[in-house]
């Protein structure tokens, strides 16, 4: 059975890229952006995992926390707070919470919590089995597997940045992404790589899954803007 997580934050880059990195792990993703919408949803369904922002408006994690536990005791609840968090906001909520990430994190350590979190949880299921597979033209490439087969029948395995890079483009097909978008839902906050970089990695796949890479149907750069992914 698939692990479900609810996430909490008001911030939607954040949101999404948090949501997106999830959901390549696997995980299902529900989403809300306050507080009022998050208890409606932990009310009604059951979740694996809640990873809750402290700072929200109209209602803050703290008082959503509270609020989930008077009904609920065992669902893990990590927070995401800010940097400048006092040492007794972190005592307080380390006593509803079961852990904590501070802004700005890494989403790779931002996975490992939850992973620790959903194998530890008492409603804790194995991780998604299901194959996940997006074909175009004669390829196809596998979200969870990282496999992939491209022109020429070859068999390939992509990088999880590779991965991230795709999806991100696959997700928005038809619309430009820019090279910010794709920093902060590839990167994360963390490591800023080069225009070149991300060109090289447009190259890799025109390379893996382009007939004719110098005259790509699926991988476009739009100079000064981003990149592109059509079918
Ligand atoms: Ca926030």
């Amino acid at each position: 059975m698939t692990s479900r997580i609810l996430v909490v934050e008001d911030e939607e880059m954040l949101l999404e890229a948090v949501k997106m990195n999830l959901e390549m792990e696997g995980y299902e993703v529900e989403v809300a952006d306050t507080g009022t919408k998050a208890l409606k949803k932990a009310e009604g369904q059951r979740f694996n995992l809640i990873i809750l922002d402290v700072m929200l408006p109209e209602m803050d994690g703290f008082a959503v926390c509270q609020k989930i536990r008077i009904s609920d005791s065992d669902t893990p609840i990590l927070f995401l707070t800010a940097k400048d968090s006092g040492q007794d906001k972190i005592n307080g909520l380390k006593q509803g919470a079961d852990d904590y990430l501070t802004k700005p994190f890494n989403l790779e350590e931002l996975l490992l919590r939850v992973r620790v979190l959903i194998k530890h949880s008492v409603r804790g299921s194995r991780e998604a089995e299901e194959i996940r597979t997006f074909k175009f033209g004669d390829n196809e490439v596998n979200f969870l597997t990282f496999k992939a087969k491209g022109i020429n029948d070859n068999e390939l395995t992509l990088t999880k940045k590779e991965i991230a890079l795709f999806k991100l483009l696959v997700d928005r097909k038809g619309t430009v992404v820019s090279r910010n978008q794709i920093l902060q839902f590839v990167w994360g906050y963390d490591v800023y790589p080069s225009t070149r970089t991300i060109d090289n990695f447009i190259m890799t796949f025109r390379k893996y899954f382009e007939k004719d890479p110098s005259n790509p149907q699926y991988f476009h750069s739009v100079r000064g803007v981003g990149y592109k992914f059509t079918e």
